[in-house]
């Protein structure tokens, strides 16, 4: 595996690679999630490139940057076996010269959810996958739908702007006890870590709810409201939402004429934890 981290580098080994390429972006701290986006990357295409890189344009000032976990020898590691072709991990000044003015931004897909409580993230994604799509000019690229509004976001900003890479749904990774896999598991206390199955658990069972309910003619917020109550009156957790939208616009669902999932971002302790599942 080539390790590869000046942009004047990735620029000349892709240029001088043959055959397809299939991208996997990741921040790293990798786990079988990742692994599952590489695995899917490697059916797709003849040349597989990944990239770490903790994107400092998507963090607010508030968050956890300076303390995401960076685990970069296990990393290559487990990029190694999988036989990945080419890792690209950039540096930060390389990536996000000080005193840039231009970025991507999109609206509406980026409002609700996610984009209500963490501002500016969504652009600091476009703009840097769009960096990484023009370095790295992939046919395919995967993403992963445990993210699913950033999913939605890529696969609408491949088509709009004409970035001309497919773009690749992989579904959730989710542990045994149904958590979904995530680099930031690994700051849960281990009191924490045995209540965090919760929110798949809460989600699960609206989801039955509502199927029930829209059997019976009753409306989709009852059972909406009651995971709201359950996730709420759990005092380990801070809620951040908890709603039904449509897989296309993200807009609120009240039925399920159209494909639809369930959306959930929950504080347990200092862990930010989002999850979703379709309806
Ligand atoms: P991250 O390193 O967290 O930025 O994630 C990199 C990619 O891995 C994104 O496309 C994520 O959606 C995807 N990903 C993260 N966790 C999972 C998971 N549990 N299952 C599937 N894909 C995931």
């Amino acid at each position: 595996m080539k390790i590869v981290s000046s942009l004047e580098e990735i620029r000349k080994v892709r240029k001088a690679a043959t055959g397809s390429v299939g991208f996997v972006p990741t921040m790293g701290a990798l786990h079988e999630g990742h692994l599952a986006l590489v695995q899917e990357a490697k059916k797709r295409a003849e040349r597989v490139y990944c990239s770490i890189f903790v994107n400092p344009l998507q963090f607010g000032p508030s968050e956890d940057l300076s303390r995401y976990p960076r685990p970069f020898e296990e990393d290559v590691q487990k990029l190694r076996d999988l036989g990945v072709d080419v890792l690209f991990a950039p540096n930060v000044d390389e990536m996000t010269p000080a005193g840039a003015t231009v970025f991507v931004d999109e609206d509406p897909l980026t409002k609700p959810l996610c984009g209500m409580f963490r501002p500016g993230h969504f652009r600091g994604v476009a703009t840097i996958v769009t960096k990484l799509f023009n370095l790295i000019r992939p046919d395919t690229a995967c993403f992963g739908e445990k993210d699913f509004q950033q999913l939605r976001l890529i696969e609408k900003m491949s088509l709009e702007l004409n970035q001309g890479v497919e773009i690749i749904r992989v579904p959730t990774f989710r542990e045994k006890d149904g958590l979904a896999l995530s680099s930031r598991n690994r700051y849960l206390s281990p009191e924490h870590r045995a209540l965090a199955p919760f929110l798949h658990q809460t989600m699960v069972a609206t989801r039955e709810k509502i199927l029930k309910d829209h059997r019976e003619g009753a409306p989709f917020k009852i059972a909406l409201n009651e995971g709201r109550r359950a996730i709420d009156g759990n005092p380990a957790f801070r809620l951040q939402y908890f709603e039904a939208r449509d897989e296309e616009k993200l807009e609120l669902a009240d039925g399920v004429s159209k494909p639809a999932r369930i959306f959930v971002a929950a504080y347990l302790g200092q862990t930010r934890l989002i999850d979703n599942l379709r309806i």
